[in-house]
């Protein structure tokens, strides 16, 4: 009977392959989404296990962040960016949560994620979500969560609709400056946290620092920041 199954489930896989969606290659019968050589091979940072690192070097001066990491870096052709691009723009959602388990694992076990209270996605633009259907670093929150059993807040940090703050600035501006649009909605809730931060890519830091200094503003929150890749610029 198993082997009867077994000849249908390859006459299946046949007819609708399913690929993995870091390289491209045929799945295995016990792999979902993400094969077992794009798990190995991946390249690990490894940030969230030192203090003194380039994602963490992003902040120095310009905002105060406990701790830092990225998972992998986000390279033209890496698997992380074909998976991140899949998850995106190929709108497949269970690949954020299935990264962000991934990394939480490490995250989990290193004690990295160990006195964080509260995990909070980086909001997207209003406009994007609603287009998406869904923010993916809500998603990786979600993965990280199931992992470390951290609650996940997408409430108390908003984003600002871009027609609200951003129509009136010059390209200049909307190039450096995401000043001022996040906005904190329940500060009590927030009081003497300390914040995972969780984004999708970090690149020049921006985001987050924009982000990082409105929770800031709350009295005893500290911020520390994880992206699933770091974009060497
Ligand atoms: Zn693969």
């Amino acid at each position: 009977m198993n082997l009867l199954y077994d000849l249908w489930d390859d006459f299946i896989s046949l007819l609708f392959p399913r690929l993995c969606y870091g390289c491209g290659n045929h799945l295995l019968r016990n792999e979902t989404l993400i094969c077992t050589e794009c798990y190995v091979v991946i390249p690990r940072t490894n940030y969230h296990l030192d203090k003194d690192h380039p994602v963490a070097q992003l902040f120095w001066g310009r905002c105060m962040i406990e701790k830092a990491a990225a998972f992998s870096y986000y390279n033209k052709g890496s698997r992380i960016r074909n998976l991140i691009h899949n998850l995106k723009y190929k709108r497949i959602r269970d690949l954020g949560f299935e990264l962000g388990r991934i990394y939480a694992l490490s995250l989990h076990t290193s004690g990295f994620a160990a006195d964080i209270d509260m995990i909070i996605p980086v909001p997207l633009h209003p406009a994007k979500e609603r287009l998406r259907g869904f923010n993916q670093s809500e998603l990786i929150s979600q993965g990280i969560s199931d992992v470390t059993g951290t609650p996940v807040n997408t409430t108390s940090l908003t984003r600002m609709s871009v027609t609200d703050t951003q129509t009136r600035r010059s390209r200049y501006d909307r190039w450096t400056n995401v000043e001022g649009v996040f906005r904190i909605s329940d500060q009590d809730n927030l009081k003497g946290k300390h914040i995972l931060l969780v984004d999708d890519v970090i690149t020049t830091g921006s985001t987050i620092e924009s982000c990082a200094s409105e929770l800031l503003k709350i009295e005893g929150v500290r911020v520390s920041v994880v992206a699933l890749a770091f974009a060497v610029l």
